[in-house]
């Protein structure tokens, strides 16, 4: 039978706390249907962004328990499939985002998708890149709402969490409590209106324990490369503990000292911002999985 979870369980922080809606057997498929990061509530270019109810602002479907998932074993989510709905929504905010002084007053934009394309306008038609923007485990320390990102994940904003992407997040708590939502049609790096085309939808993910292995932050499979990711409050800080992730990964693995790990990293290493606009703000580090091995973790 397909494990499912319907886009009316939804919370607005990760926590503990959060009373599990389903539960699974490591090793097994799960839906996760998704509101947009407005809950659905705009569907109208003529509403206002300040009418809206900024209490259901970031909803994650969720959380799943996955049995057996125990503090400092690796949640691995292979995600198999990202689904859409037929239009996503932008806005612009005054005070919000990189732009946020210069804006006077606030707009929203419907933006139709067609045959895999954003409609921005009648001449430019993005082709889309599904993303999940907020996905993340219940974190060590109490609840932390789902704006915010961290290494729990959270709201990473990480335009390489798409289809085919596998995910690794670290587990705090027994079965660890997957939530995700804040799916994103694109969106580029950095965000820096603050909102992506932000869209409802739905995602398949397998989801696997790997026990005993502990992670600071999460890391990310994507195409060719891994990735290590950080969220801080200041983005040379995320660079650095992203960076630092990947060095000791490197380290671990190849047997090598800083020197040469450094060197290596250097080299190959990509630095990547995912999102500048969040309440801390997240990197991610890159090098080619053919230099570290299939078996990274
Ligand atoms: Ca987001
Ligand atoms: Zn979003």
């Amino acid at each position: 039978m397909e494990k499912i979870i319907t886009r009316d369980k939804l919370v607005y922080t990760m926590s503990r706390e959060n009373k599990p809606v389903l539960e699974v057997e490591s090793g097994t498929t799960v839906i996760f249907e998704t509101c947009d990061c407005f809950e659905g509530q705009i569907s109208s270019c003529d509403q206002s962004i300040e009418k809206l109810d900024w209490s259901r602002i970031n909803p994650a479907t969720g959380p799943l328990c996955v049995k057996g998932a125990e503090p400092e074993d690796v949640l691995k989510v292979a995600i198999e499939k990202i689904e859409i709905n037929d239009y996503g929504v932008m806005a612009a905010i005054p005070g919000a985002g990189i732009f946020g002084e210069n804006i006077e007053s606030s707009s929203i934009k419907i933006i139709p998708i067609k045959d895999g394309k954003a409609v921005f306008n009648d001449n430019i038609h993005i082709p889309c890149k599904p993303m999940i923007g907020v996905i993340g485990v219940a974190p060590e320390e109490g609840a932390i709402p789902n704006g915010e990102p961290g290494a729990h994940g959270g709201n990473m904003d990480n335009n390489k969490i798409v289809e085919g992407s596998v995910l690794y997040l670290p587990v705090f708590h027994p079965g660890a409590l997957l939530s995700m939502g804040d799916l994103h049609a694109v969106m580029g790096d950095g965000e820096v209106m603050v909102t992506g085309v932000e869209i409802g939808g739905r995602v398949t993910v397998k989801v696997d324990i790997i026990k005993g292995r502990k992670l600071n932050n999460p890391i990310l499979e994507y195409e060719d490369r891994i990735y290590t990711i950080a969220s801080k409050e200041d983005l040379y800080q995320a660079v650095k503990t992203s960076a630092e992730d990947m060095l000791h990964l490197v380290m671990n693995k190849l047997g090598m000292g800083i020197n040469e790990a450094g060197m290596l990293l250097s080299a190959v290493g990509d630095t990547e911002i995912c999102q500048i606009v969040d309440p801390k703000m997240t990197a991610r580090f890159s090098i080619p999985k053919d230099i570290i091995g299939k078996d990274f973790l």
